[in-house]
């Protein structure tokens, strides 16, 4: 974690900030190592310290290092304010209105807080090995947990059973979820962020599958729609569609690729296929202590890839009332192009 501050230290020396007050919680684990629940982390000119409360003392001590470690009692505000000068960059994207005039009551003559959201986030964007490997391993048992419930078969069972079972299976795996799984059948499937029902699964429906695993903090995310019986000629079109798709888009990636262009690459051929107002929402997203992070692939995207990011390329086609199918692929960007994470098969597949 030692590096990670230094990088904070170097982005807000350009801001030309005195200090960085980081209060997300996921930007502070990320900082620090820190895992608990209340933590805020000062990051100045060879200045790293870490602030917790009681609960938390022993944790930090085990899981902190390269930070200066200080349990604040009593007054949190007032605790993180004396130890603020100059201009202060704060968190505008998390700290709440309320939050932020109490503190301001508080700083001291001429300390001033400057809004510098996103730049924590901006440091995660690019993983390092051990945060690669980790999102590999997600991945994997992720995908482990799918083939597992596969075999159990979907028929006669509700989308919230086939999302109960790949949670029993990426738990027994040692994992937890990196969101609520999304199991939608048949017209639910056009719902892109469908809840899981009563609904019991028939013969001929196409079912939208999108599930993570999470592993020391780290998300997985992926998609695959599978088939029970012949989803009829249009769902055959669609999944096609969708697949040729996220080709185009994958073929794309590569360090210097515009999020916008890579997005554009999968919007061209689903407009081509007269589809282009079935696919409501952005390409894809990166991923990493968060489900979504940068940099974001969709329409209007200014982000440009580097490599080590972690994105999903994720089209989809909604046709309301009717069906759905998404495919997502977690992916790596590389040097020359990227590595998929995602290992499971992609042409239409049918399960019982
Ligand atoms: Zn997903
Ligand atoms: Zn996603």
């Amino acid at each position: 974690m030692r590096g990670r501050g230094d990088r904070l230290e170097a982005v807000i020396a350009d801001r030309e900030l005195d200090r960085m007050l980081v209060t997300d919680l996921i930007n502070v684990r990320y900082l620090t190592g820190f895992t608990g629940t209340n933590g805020a982390a000062i990051c100045g000119p060879g200045i790293r310290i870490f602030l917790t409360d009681f609960r938390y003392t022993e944790r930090a001590a085990a899981e902190v290092s390269g930070w200066d470690c200080v349990t604040l009692s009593g007054d949190w505000l007032g605790g993180i304010a004396e130890r603020l000068t100059g201009r202060v960059g704060f968190e505008d994207d998390h700290v709440s209105v309320r939050t932020l005039s109490k503190l301001q009551e508080k700083l001291g003559e001429g300390v001033e807080a400057v809004p510098a959201g996103e730049t924590v986030e901006g440091l995660r964007r690019v993983k390092d090995d051990e945060e690669l490997a980790t999102i590999a391993e997600a991945s994997k048992l992720a995908d482990a947990a799918v083939k597992a419930t596969l075999e159990d078969g979907f028929l006669g069972k509700t989308e919230r059973a086939v999302a109960a079972a790949f949670e029993a299976h990426v738990r027994a795996g040692g994992g937890t979820l990196s969101f609520d799984t999304i199991v939608a059948a048949g017209p639910n499937g056009a719902q892109p962020h469908a809840e899981p029902g009563a609904r019991v699964i028939e013969s001929g429906e196409l079912i939208v599958f999108d599930m993570g695993a999470k592993l020391d903090g780290y998300c997985s995310d992926g998609t695959r729609t599978y088939a029970t019986g012949d989803p009829g000629e249009e769902g055959r079109r669609v999944y096609e569609t969708v697949l040729a798709a996220q080709q185009a888009a994958l073929e794309a990636i590569r360090p210097g690729e515009k999020g916008e262009d890579v997005d554009g690459m999968a919007r061209r051929v689903i407009d081509g296929a007269g589809h282009g107002e079935h696919f409501g929402h952005g390409l894809g997203h990166g991923v990493g202590l968060d489900i979504h992070e940068g940099p974001r692939l969709s329409l209007r995207s200014p982000d440009v890839l580097a490599t080590n990011e972690v994105v999903t390329v994720e089209p989809g086609i909604y046709l309301a009332g009717d069906l759905g199918v998404r495919i997502e692929d977690l992916v790596v960007v590389t040097d020359d192009g990227l590595r998929n994470l995602s290992s499971l098969p992609k042409e239409l597949t049918y399960v019982d």
